[in-house]
């Protein structure tokens, strides 16, 4: 098998003090997750409900989930009941069903906006005009099943690391400016999760607190 150990344990040395790893274990085996898990590592992240499901079920019950692929708001009653964090809520539609959801649970779920900076074309994100226009329109004042956290957001996938750098730094002024305006008497609204692969030491000297990471600590996912 792949050394996940050892490269958990590379990964883990470059993150600074404050920085949390999502270990990013969509398509990879439980075993892959036992390894990491046996080292400490304890928050993992997964994309796909089904497959979250059934993880959920065979692996040790102190493991923190994180979703952080794009969830139809159908699927959010599956997850609801346990999941620790939804890190990639782009519409008041979606943060509405989650808080309605969780009302069920009776609990409060942790999420985060995903924010669509990149140049690359996904349906997936708010862009920073979105993302302000959400938060300015208040309707999730009224959301006391959901707590927000913080903003998540994907670079673009390139080599050109100038460009990677400029997305981030985006994603951190809108983070300042609205946490500025919204969050500033709420301490739990301190999450910026970006960096993945390819490009999380950039994204922690650009002020990331939560990286994802899959590939470099569990190998190319198989399909
Ligand atoms: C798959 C995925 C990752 C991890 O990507 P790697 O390149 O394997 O580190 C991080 N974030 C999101 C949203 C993903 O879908």
């Amino acid at each position: 098998m792949y050394d996940v150990k050892g490269n958990l344990h590379q990964v883990l040395a470059d993150l600074p003090q404050g920085v949390r790893l999502v270990a990013i274990s969509k398509y990879h085996p439980n075993e892959y997750i036992e390894a990491a898990y046996e080292e400490g590592q304890r928050i993992f992240g997964e994309s796909h409900e089904q497959e979250l499901r059934q993880k959920v079920e065979t692996l040790p019950k102190d493991i923190q989930w994180h979703f952080i692929g794009h969830l139809q708001t159908n699927k959010v009653k599956y997850i609801a009941p346990y999941i620790t964090m939804i890190e990639a809520v782009d519409s008041l539609k979606l943060l509405k069903e989650i808080d309605k959801q969780a009302a069920k649970n009776e609990r409060v779920i942790d999420v985060l906006l995903e924010l669509h900076i990149a140049e690359e074309e996904t349906k997936y994100g708010l862009t920073s005009e979105a993302c302000r226009q959400l938060l300015a329109d208040g309707a999730w004042r009224e959301l006391r099943h959901v707590r927000i956290c913080g903003l998540m957001m994907m670079a673009s996938y390139v080599d050109d690391e100038a460009q990677i750098r400029s997305e981030f730094r985006i994603a951190k002024d809108l983070f300042d400016e609205v946490k500025s305006k919204y969050f500033v008497d709420e301490p739990s609204f301190c999450e910026r999760s970006w960096g993945m692969s390819h490009d999380y030491k950039i994204a922690v000297e650009e002020g990331s607190t939560m990286v994802r990471i899959g590939t470099t600590i569990f190998g190319p996912r198989i399909y």
